[in-house]
């Protein structure tokens, strides 16, 4: 799928489906150095992180075990709840695990905040996190993240596994959306 696939739904591209390709080749040289002694468990948020995870996973040099979890935040719409609830729990038990969670996203930061302390809270070793898109100016925890692929302006975006209302996941690059797709 290509830009001219999508009529006029396409306001801006914010990160080209080359941009993304490169930076996480670099974040998957930089996971690999900093945990080249240890195991990782990538632990995927559904559904935003599918196409982060499978990218970066396979740009890893090493084998890693990857598990998934979904909660919800966001409703169809495009504010944060600010509320999370386990749609999905973990297949795998964390006890001294080095966990490295997979983000679509980091926007207020509220989900990832409170994931960390319920991940910590399972015994793990070490709880990191690798996101693709951050928005800085929208984050209201401190919070610290390892790996970051962009930061990007206070918008809402779509594609590279981010939807609006169930849509545009499969868009190959990050994208605002044109007024009219709203109404
Ligand atoms: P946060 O709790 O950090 O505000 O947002 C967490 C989740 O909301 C993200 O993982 C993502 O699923 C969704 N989200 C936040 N910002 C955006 C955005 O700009 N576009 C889309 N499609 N989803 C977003
Ligand atoms: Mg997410
Ligand atoms: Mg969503």
């Amino acid at each position: 799928m290509d830009q001219n696939d999508l009529g006029t739904d396409i306001e801006k591209v914010l990160v080209t489906e080359a941009q993304i390709k490169h930076r996480l080749m670099e974040l998957a040289s930089d996971i690999d150095r900093d945990y080249h002694d240890r195991e990782i468990l990538l632990v995927g948020v559904l559904k935003g992180a599918v196409m982060v995870m499978a990218d970066l996973a396979r740009a890893l040099h090493n084998p890693v075990r990857m598990d998934w979890m979904a909660v919800s935040s966001y409703g169809s719409g495009t504010k944060s709840s600010g509320v999370v609830r386990i749609l999905k729990d973990l297949d795998t038990d964390l006890k001294d695990q080095h966990v490295l969670i997979v983000e679509d996203i980091i926007d207020s930061g509220l989900t990832l905040s409170w994931l960390l302390s319920n991940l910590r809270s399972r015994g793990a070793a070490s709880v990191e996190v690798c996101t693709l898109l951050r928005k800085p100016e929208a984050l209201k925890v401190d919070l610290d993240v390892r790996y970051v692929g962009f930061d990007v302006p206070n918008e809402f975006v779509i594609g590279y596994g981010l939807d609006y209302a169930e849509k545009y996941r499969n868009v190959p690059f990050v994208a605002t959306l044109a007024p009219h797709v709203y109404r």
